[in-house]
């Protein structure tokens, strides 16, 4: 579904990535793992379109989407930091991307409502995001990015901030989600466990 072939990124002298080719098939969750430094991130902002690759080019369903901007590509990405708008409720952080791109206002309520359901949260559409514990932001972000329905879901350490306890929870957690719903995943972390 997902194909990179032959990317090759330079940050100036640097080969961050070096005729990197890899098959992503739908409804699989793949993940990236090695040290820090060696190129996971990179990979993963090439995929979202953060960054155009110095060679190479990557494919979705078969077609070109090398030079084409994040937002019109349907990817979405979850980030390390979750990058939540602290003065805004949960709910307005949740439909956010829907509202940017012209849904009205109950649309937005209702489908936030109905993805905070699934991750764990419902009733929470009214919380201040700064009254919710670490675990409970990391899920409104996650919330946040399967709202656009995306074709591919990018992880980058999603769970680095959390602590061990829940680090191990949101993982089993994020994996029951992905396979009941069949999402696709690229999936970045330097934990081996
Ligand atoms: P990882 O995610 O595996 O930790 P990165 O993809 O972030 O690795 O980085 C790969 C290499 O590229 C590292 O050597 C890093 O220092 C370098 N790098 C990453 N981003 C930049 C940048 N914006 N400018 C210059 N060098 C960078």
């Amino acid at each position: 579904m997902l194909s990179f072939q032959d990317i090759t990124v330079h940050y100036g002298e640097l080969v961050a990535l070096g005729s990197l080719t890899l098959e992503l098939k739908r409804g699989e969750l793949m993940t990236l793992l090695g040290p820090s430094g060696c190129g996971k991130s990179t990979t993963l902002r090439v995929a979202g379109g953060f960054l155009l690759p110095s060679k190479g080019s990557v494919f979705l369903d078969g077609q070109e989407i090398t030079n084409l901007p994040p937002e019109l590509r349907p990817t979405a990405t979850v980030f390390q930091s979750h990058a939540l708008f602290p003065h805004m409720t949960a709910g307005q952080n949740v439909s956010y991307g829907l509202k940017v791109r012209g849904a009205p206002r109950r649309k937005c309520r209702r489908e936030a409502e109905e993805v905070l359901e699934r991750v764990g949260l419902s009733g929470y559409a009214d919380k201040r995001v700064q009254e919710l514990s670490g675990g409970q932001q990391q899920r409104v972000a996650l919330a946040r990015a399967l709202i656009l329905n995306p074709s591919v879901l990018l992880m980058d350490e999603p769970l680095s901030s959390l602590d061990a306890r829940l680090r191990v929870r949101m993982r089993m957690e994020i994996r029951e989600l992905q396979r009941s719903a069949g999402i696709t995943v690229l999936y970045v972390t330097h934990d081996q466990e």
